[in-house]
């Protein structure tokens, strides 16, 4: 099938990898091969991949990999990765423009550098700017929305396209921007400010983050965005879920809408535990919560569907013992 598949794709000035482990391009480290990962030299090359990729080639953009559960038995395809040569950060004025492959906090960075303040939000989100205006990706009171000004790309086709965010329809946590558009870039508005002044404020954004979510874990962030009226976090709390585990997956302890790889969890485990929550939760009148990570790819052979969790499926282990310290991580609204 592989090679197959790279016979049918075009030349490109950037890079082919094939059968490439996507537990090497994800937060959760878990996930299995991509058929062929693509990383574009410039946008340029990007559109004309695009142009040249028979229509039938299914194609995934992804950035850091933070927003990521990639299933078991990898993705078919061509996965399209930015982040390693779409990366460069400009301004001109009060307007700083980034490629999509540039990570959030490397734009805060620059910002602050260059004495532009309100991007600093960004420093807290550990995503790339092509992923952050997917998921109009937002913290500390800051949302993508609010920041872009327009947001470039191409269809797949290849045909360039341009929206702002209200033509783009970003809303928390989401964005109606067509499921095939591939991002290039954007530009942001910025204000003139104080570079002591907007790096202090994300010194406190980094510490508090700290705080209020486990550090140094496998994690994809908030699993389930936040229901219209609450929190998913006391949601998953007043069901009993903290903490509980199935095989290598857990609910972490200190933020218990974030998973956790604790080391040898498969995709599945992780999926598993997260329909498992859901279910709980709405079994016991809570609402039904929706995936905010993007679940890509398919299962591995013989694994069970996770969104059925049933007798057929391992059980999960009794939640551990609560500790005082914990918070719901309610300092973030990732
Ligand atoms: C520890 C931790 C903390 C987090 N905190 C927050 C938070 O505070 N707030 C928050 O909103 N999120 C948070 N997240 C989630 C995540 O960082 C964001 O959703 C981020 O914007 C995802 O960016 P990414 O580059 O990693 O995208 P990926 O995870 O690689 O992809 C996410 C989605 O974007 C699409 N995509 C990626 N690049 C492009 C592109 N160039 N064009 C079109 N589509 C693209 C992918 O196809 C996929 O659907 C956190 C995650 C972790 C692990």
């Amino acid at each position: 099938m592989t090679a197959s598949l790279l016979d049918r794709l075009p030349e490109v000035r950037g890079d082919y990898g094939e059968a490439v482990p996507m537990a090497r391009h994800t937060w959760f480290g878990v996930g299995g091969p991509a058929d062929v990962i693509f990383s574009p030299a410039d946008a340029a090359d990007l559109g004309a991949f695009l142009a040249a990729c028979p229509a039938d080639i299914p194609v995934l953009p992804v950035g850091a990999g933070s927003n990521l559960l990639v299933r078991d038995g990898g993705i078919a395809g061509v996965v399209i990765r930015l982040g390693e040569h779409m990366k460069s950060i400009s301004h001109d004025g009060d307007i700083v423009t980034a490629s999509a492959g540039a990570t959030d906090a490397d734009v805060a960075r620059y910002a602050a550098r260059n004495g532009l303040a309100g991007l600093e939000f960004l420093i807290g989100i550990p995503g790339t700017v092509g992923g952050g205006l997917r998921m109009n990706a937002g913290a500390y009171g800051g949302e993508f929305k609010d920041i872009t000004i327009r947001a470039h790309g191409f269809d797949r086709s290849g045909t360039p396209v341009t929206a702002t965010p209200e033509q783009m329809g970003m809303a928390y946590r989401h964005t109606d921007a067509p499921a095939d558009w591939v991002f290039t870039h954007a530009e942001f508005s910025a204000t003139a400010g104080d570079t002591d002044t907007i790096k202090a404020r994300m010194k406190e954004i980094v510490g508090s983050r700290g705080d209020a979510q486990p550090r140094g874990v496998r994690t994809g962030g908030s699993t389930f965005a936040n229901p219209q009226d609450g929190k998913a976090w006391q949601e998953i709390d007043s069901a009993g879920c903290r903490g509980m585990v199935i095989g290598g997956a857990q609910v972490s302890e200190k933020h218990c809408n974030f998973l956790i790889n604790t080391g040898g969890a498969s995709a599945h485990d992780i999926e598993l535990l997260g329909e498992t929550v859901r279910q709980r939760v709405s079994s016991g009148g809570g609402p039904r919560l929706r995936w905010e990570i993007r679940r890509v790819g398919h299962l591995a052979e013989g694994q069970p569907d996770p969104q059925q969790p049933g007798p057929q499926q391992p059980g999960p282990q009794q939640p551990g013992p609560q500790q005082s310290s914990q918070t719901g991580g309610a300092s973030h609204d990732g």
